[in-house]
């Protein structure tokens, strides 16, 4: 790899201990997701895939690929995957201002972790048949169900759930997309150890 790449330049940046940590285990903990996103953050590289308009690189799909494959080639922890791919562009596109300013910034310097709260007991594959409702009473939602394999739940700060607020709807209607506090009172997380004795992908219930 020439030095004279923004990609080498970067992998002088991965310190020692941080360096291949993520063949040897499955998941990396908060701590060294937390650790290498505030050091790419630094270096401008804190959403490599967000447009510039938005706080990223701006960088085209292929250009997003060699960062990819160059980190693996050198190594790196990952990014928090849901908050860069899945949640960070539906703020992007969607979120009003107030909101924005409270998930982008943090996202940015690794302070909050999410996790996805999609998957259902009953509802996998077959994601509109989900169940976990949310009643709106004022200005606040209130949330009843279960989710479940919501990978990182136990290390996260915030939850992006879907969630039913119109059960007239037809199944593939009716359902939102609500950002939620972990430690919202009434949230229980439970391990599930898989093949891998691992435990990250715990079912959580909203009561
Ligand atoms: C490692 C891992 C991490 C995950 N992390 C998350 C997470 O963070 N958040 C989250 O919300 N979810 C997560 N999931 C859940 C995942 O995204 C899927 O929703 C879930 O695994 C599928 O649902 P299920 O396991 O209930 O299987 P089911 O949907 O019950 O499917 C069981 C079997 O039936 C087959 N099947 C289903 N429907 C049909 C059909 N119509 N025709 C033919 N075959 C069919 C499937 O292929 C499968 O073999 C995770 C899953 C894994 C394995």
């Amino acid at each position: 790899m020439p030095v004279s790449t923004p990609f080498a330049r970067q992998c002088e940046h991965l310190p020692a201990d941080l360096a291949d940590k993520p063949v040897g285990s499955v998941r990396l903990i908060r701590a060294d997701l937390v650790r290498w996103q505030k050091i790419l953050n630094g270096n401008g590289w804190g959403t490599p895939y967000w447009a510039h308009k938005d706080g990223g690189t701006g960088w085209t799909v292929l250009q997003r690929l060699v960062f990819d494959e160059e980190c693996v080639a050198a190594g790196t922890p990952t990014q928090d995957g849901f908050a860069q791919k899945l949640l960070g562009p539906v703020i992007n596109a969607f979120a009003t201002p107030d909101q924005k300013a409270e998930h982008i910034p943090r996202i940015l310097k690794g302070e909050r972790l999410w996790c996805q709260g999609f998957s259902e007991p009953s509802s996998g594959s077959d994601l509109a048949s989900l169940r976990t409702r949310a009643d709106r009473d004022g200005d606040h939602y209130i949330v009843n169900g279960q989710k479940i394999w919501t990978s990182y739940a136990h290390e996260s700060d915030w939850i992006f759930l879907l969630v039913r607020t119109d059960a007239d709807a037809k199944k593939q209607a009716g359902i939102s997309f609500l950002l939620v506090d972990m430690q919202t009172p009434g949230i229980a997380v439970r391990p599930i150890r898989s093949i891998d004795d691992c435990h990250h992908l715990p079912e959580r219930d909203v009561l």
